[in-house]
């Protein structure tokens, strides 16, 4: 159970806001009391904080000595959470609570609101507060769907006459029309973020895409200009590809590929390295605080793993097998630099890889050209 921070409600068996009204003020007040929960309704920064507003709201203005929102499970099988204001001095059921349970199980259960004057013989009757004379509770249900129920508590036998019933009727509508409200915003935002996620994957391979490369260069070579650090590139490109698709089938290519970003994606330092599809049959690996050695022998590594996979190429010239040809930079930027720099330099250290017979790495600095492998 949510426990409330700071419960400042007037909850005493007298209670001079609703006492010294006649019938003509007590409608006024139900109708404030109504406009006010619409308006919580809206407000707040999670449900949660509205829950807390509306029965809030409930205790310091009515003479109920417990308010509280009990909120189902998606199966409508338990109670999951209850949000509650007043006072409460007996233990309540511990969460998840059945709804074969108590007078709010009864609601859930019949979908009908439950009015209850006669505590002591109602079956089903959970005391919270020892002084508690009558009790009503009202399903919360937006459009069919039950989402829990929201039961009012009150010292006075008499309290819930069927004026002050339609308003808390009127209040639960308004209970399940913001949690309606927060669970569409939920599903929103994880669509949204599923969204995002797919934006930036391949669909081919899984790994990141080029739109997600080029983000993440962007921010990793503003952030090493700042930190006066090294970042380093791997431009990964399979030999031959057109002759094996040709020779092999597309689809047979299509594996390959998958293949290949598996290898990748286990020769780097896994969340902070980034491989990213850089279109068709090539590669990207960016190595963030990577100097141009390191990053080399990562290519190297690769280069071996992915001849050592031995993926049959039937009509390739350097080998039997699938193999890929690796550029590689390393720069440390500056601010005014453009990180075209660094792929310029891993493409062309690639060139050079190809043009050496491929099945090799070649790492460029921009300066000076290092053959990693003969
Ligand atoms: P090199 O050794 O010089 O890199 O030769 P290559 O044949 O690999 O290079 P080229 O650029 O001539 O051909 C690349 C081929 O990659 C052509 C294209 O059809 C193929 N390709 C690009 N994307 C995909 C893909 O998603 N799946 C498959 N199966 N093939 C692709
Ligand atoms: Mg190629
Ligand atoms: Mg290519």
């Amino acid at each position: 159970m949510i426990q409330p921070e700071a419960r400042t409600a007037d909850i005493r068996s007298h209670h001079p806001l609703w006492d010294q009204r006649d019938a003509v003020g007590r409608r006024a007040m139900l109708t404030e009391i109504l406009a006010q929960v619409s308006h919580e309704a809206l407000q707040g920064d999670t449900l949660e904080a509205v829950l807390h507003a509306i029965v809030d709201c409930l205790t310091r203005r009515l003479p109920v000595t417990i308010a509280s929102i009990i909120l189902l499970n998606e199966e409508r099988t338990h109670f999951v959470q209850e949000v509650w204001s007043g006072r409460m001095d007996l233990e309540q059921p511990e969460m998840p609570w059945p709804v074969e349970q108590g007078a709010a199980g009864r609601c859930a259960r019949t979908g009908q609101a439950q009015l209850i004057t006669d505590m002591r013989n109602d079956p089903d009757y959970i005391s919270g507060n020892r002084e508690v004379n009558s009790e009503y509770l009202v399903p919360i249900r937006h459009r069919g769907r039950l989402h829990g129920v929201l039961n009012l508590e009150s010292t006075r036998a008499d309290f819930f006459t069927r004026e002050v019933c339609s308003v808390c009727d009127a209040i639960a509508d308004q209970i399940a029309g913001a949690i309606h409200l927060a669970r569409v915003v939920r599903q929103l935002e994880q669509a949204n973020r599923s969204l995002r996620e797919l934006s930036m994957r391949d669909g081919l391979t899984g790994i990141a895409n080029r739109r997600c490369f080029d983000l993440r260069l962007a921010e990793e070579w503003g952030r090493h200009a700042r930190v006066r650090r090294t970042l380093a590139l791997l431009l990964v490109d399979v030999d031959c590809f057109k002759a094996l698709n040709d020779a092999s089938g597309h689809l047979y290519g299509d594996e390959c590929l998958r293949e290949l970003a598996r290898l990748c994606g286990d020769s780097v330092r896994v969340g902070e390295d980034l491989v990213a599809r850089y279109g068709g049959e090539e590669l990207a690996l960016l190595l963030p605080g990577c100097e141009l050695a390191d990053a080399a022998r990562v290519a190297e590594h690769l280069r071996a793993r992915v001849r050592h996979k031995a993926m049959p190429h039937p009509d390739s010239p350097v080998a039997p097998c699938v193999t890929v040809s690796i550029g590689v930079s390393a720069v440390q930027p500056e601010e005014s630099q453009s990180s075209d720099l660094l792929i310029s330099a891993a493409d062309h250290a690639l060139y050079m890889a190809k043009a050496q017979g491929r099945d090799r790495v070649v790492a460029h600095s921009g300066e000076i050209d290092l053959l990693a492998r003969d």
